[in-house]
């Protein structure tokens, strides 16, 4: 076999073999093959696909990579959750305490912020003392004292991915539905959960644009999720506007910690409930994510899940009492209030605008190597749907300086439309995925991209 034989087949629009795949993982790994070999490969996928038994082949050839971590020796069934990333999306810090406090085992590697949107591990460092880099002992060993732990993935997990996703990132071969789905599915199956909740969000604010687009995707995640013999469900969920009223990273744990003592915002309620619903069905503790609610509700309004994510925090080097008293978090130097234009409805309130205003106020990075301004975002007073009056504040800016406030007031103004009529409001969740049967439930060959 060579990489060029490879590169050639993709081109004409062959169909890899197990085998094929399983070499060119090694040789990503092994760095025998050159990266302009391995993004000619990676733009001919882009363009002719993956079938489905490729793109089962490739994520389980990815996973097993590097190391695969074996949870099955842990208390109860583990969960792992996952989003395709969005705006103000803290849905993490209040899933998995709650499902955690219905009897989960939550074991979660999470990725940090890049780009306008946010990532869990920049939002759980915002925390005075908290650290994210456990490494495998450390993370195992509170997995199994608190039922909960969500830290950096460490280094030797799907190693091949982590170069290929580089490539991606630099070569324009991103949007390619196979590699989207086979590059996020690597990383769960070697992170080790027994049941993976995927959350696929769909709008401006989100990698999937349209409905079609994201449900292709999350099918193919669950797909490839039985494949690898992990029950997997996704929900889909909007993404047009931010997701509750907290943009940046302080400000988020500060809205979620709310959530958890019970005054959440309603979308971010929902969100949080359908998340944790499917955490529960995928592991086997729940027959549906409707019957879940009530005991997700409890484990909310009993204070179990809040003290679950202050047990996390605690083992993670925080103040446990940070879930009560956010005073703790760091606080912007200089908070300035953004006023609407015209009084009438917020009929759209742009997510990706609003995301990034934030990462330029420093809550997330342009590139990789930028610090965090862990006080630094928007908070959002109104919301599509609301009806403000002229001059009235719709929203604060969070920000180091006086000049980084002023710049970000003006733009974060634009990315409010404000019309005379309500606009229609969709529910949040668009639809559920339940996980299904273990094992390929595709027809082979067919291309899904
Ligand atoms: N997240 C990933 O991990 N991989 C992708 O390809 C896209 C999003």
């Amino acid at each position: 076999m060579d990489a060029v034989q490879l590169i050639e087949r993709k081109r004409d629009g062959a169909v890899h073999t197990a085998d094929e795949l399983q070499w060119l993982v090694r040789g990503v790994v092994d760095e025998s093959i050159p990266d302009y070999q391995l993004s000619s490969w990676l733009m001919a996928v882009v363009w002719r696909g993956m079938t489905r038994d490729e793109t089962g082949d490739f994520t389980l050839a990815m996973a097993h990579s590097g190391d695969v971590l074996d949870l099955s020796g842990l208390p109860g069934t583990t969960a792992d959750k996952h989003s395709t990333g969005g705006v103000g999306d803290k849905t993490s810090l209040v899933a998995c305490p709650m499902a955690a406090a219905c009897g989960v085992t939550v074991a979660k590697m999470s990725g940090r912020g890049l780009g306008h949107t946010g990532g869990t591990l920049d939002k759980l460092e915002s925390i005075p003392g908290v650290t994210v880099d456990l490494g495998t002992e450390r993370f195992m060993r509170q997995a199994a004292d608190v039922g909960l732990v969500i830290a950096g993935q460490s280094a030797d997990l799907a190693p091949a991915d982590k170069r290929l996703y580089a490539l991606r990132d630099v070569t324009g071969t991103v949007p390619s539905q196979p590699l989207i789905a086979s590059s996020i599915m690597c990383k769960k199956i070697a992170a080790g959960a027994e049941a993976i909740a995927l959350d696929v969000k769909v709008g401006s604010g989100a990698f999937a644009q349209s409905e079609p687009e994201a449900r292709a995707l999350a099918e193919l995640m669950v797909d490839l999720g039985a494949d690898a013999g992990r029950p997997t469900g996704a929900v889909l969920t909007r993404m047009d506007q931010p997701l509750g009223h907290m943009v940046g990273n302080g400000l988020e744990v500060r809205e979620a910690c709310a959530a958890l003592r019970g005054s959440g915002p309603a979308d971010l309620m929902e969100v949080s409930l359908a998340v944790a619903g499917l955490m529960l069905v995928a592991a086997g503790l729940a027959s549906s994510v409707d019957s879940a609610r009530p005991a997700l509700k409890d484990a909310m309004l009993s204070g179990r899940a809040k003290d679950k994510l202050a047990s996390m925090i605690e083992a993670q080097g925080g103040a446990p009492e940070t879930v009560d008293d956010t005073s703790r978090l760091p606080a912007a130097a200089v908070v300035r209030p953004v006023t609407a234009e015209r009084a009438g409805y917020v009929t759209a309130l742009d997510a990706l605008a609003v995301g990034q205003v934030s990462v330029d106020l420093g809550a997330g990075r342009r590139s990789k190597d930028d610090r965090i301004d862990p006080a630094a975002g928007v908070e959002l007073i109104a919301k599509t749907g609301s009806t403000v009056a002229r001059g009235e504040e719709i929203a604060l800016v969070h920000a180091a300086d006086p000049d980084a406030a002023e710049a970000a007031r003006s733009r974060l103004a634009q990315a409010f439309t404000i019309g005379d009529a309500p606009p229609a409001e969709p529910s949040i969740v668009i639809d559920t995925l339940l996980p299904s049967p273990a094992g390929r439930s595709y027809p082979p060959q067919s291309p899904v991209w």
